[in-house]
């Protein structure tokens, strides 16, 4: 279905991007993979998507908490991949502190990073877009990005102006070919939510799996987790034909999170 389409997918080295990347290279999409991790790992990855789905799969490690790194993330794209028809803005990290007590490099690195990086790659990527009057652009929200819990400023933060700008987005581009639409997951079972499972797990005194199943029951109705598969198959359907006329949404995958 994306034969001859080149996505770039932030943040691919694990997690959701992962499930993204290889849910688009399964539909014959190109694929530029980016985030950090181990050198020799990472290429073992690219290797083998590009070895189990037939399609070109490169790797840029820019740091897109960095603008500059964001654009010429998009740049390289187009010189080495032929363009950049699908941007996944999906890189993200979490910080969890009360407000008073949240560092102030901490406030900046997550705006950096889960608000003002998908700015950068929007602007450097949206004059291709148009050229080829056709783009997705998918940005990573949350449920974060509709509703608020305690300790997260940041994060909600910058996911609330995350579904801002899907919007604002929708509407510079409506009738060019181009959609752009936010996907906002509830508990996904990734190292980003592993981390908040020990933490609870620790402060609690409870065991990791009982930490778990408090953390989905409070909030997920489903009481089990959306798996990186179901939110790739998500972008796919945006990234569809079906989709043509889909754009300015934010989209809950949450198990009923958001019916609460
Ligand atoms: P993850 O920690 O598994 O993956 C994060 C990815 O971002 C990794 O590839 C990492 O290397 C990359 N990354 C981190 N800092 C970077 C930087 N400065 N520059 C480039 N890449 C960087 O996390 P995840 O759970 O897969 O999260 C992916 C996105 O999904 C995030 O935007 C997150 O907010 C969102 N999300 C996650 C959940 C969840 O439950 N896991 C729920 C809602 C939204």
């Amino acid at each position: 279905m994306l034969k001859g389409k080149s996505a770039v997918v932030t943040g691919s080295t694990s997690g959701i991007g992962l499930g993204i990347a290889r849910a688009l290279a399964a539909e014959g999409a190109s694929i530029m993979l980016n985030g950090f991790g181990n050198p020799a790992a990472i290429e073992t990855l690219r290797e083998s998507l590009a070895h189990e789905f037939g399609v070109t799969v490169l790797f840029n490690g820019a740091d897109l908490s960095k603008g500059e790194h964001c654009a010429a993330l998009i740049r390289d794209a187009e010189t080495r991949l032929g363009g950049c028809d699908i941007l996944i803005n999906n890189a993200g990290i979490q910080y969890v502190a009360p407000v008073e007590e949240f560092p102030v490099e901490r406030w900046d690195a997550v705006i950096a990073l889960n608000l003002s990086a998908s700015f950068h790659t929007i602007r450097t990527a949206l004059p291709g877009m148009k050229t080829k009057g056709w783009g997705r652009i998918v940005n990573m929200a949350s449920v974060h990005g509709l509703c608020a819990s305690v300790n997260k400023i940041a994060y909600i933060s910058a996911k609330h102006g995350i579904v801002g700008m899907t919007k604002a987005m929708a509407l510079e581009t409506a009738g060019l070919g181009i959609t752009c639409n936010a996907i906002c997951p509830g508990w996904v079972k990734t190292p980003l939510v592993e981390a908040q499972i020990l933490a609870r797990a620790t402060a609690h005194g409870v065991s990791e799996d009982q930490a778990m199943r408090d953390m989905l029951s409070e909030r997920q109705p489903s009481k089990t987790f959306t798996t990186t598969e179901q939110i790739g198959g998500l972008a796919v359907f945006l990234c569809s034909s079906a989709a043509d006329n889909m754009t300015g949404t934010a989209l809950p995958i949450d198990g009923g999170w958001m019916a609460l």
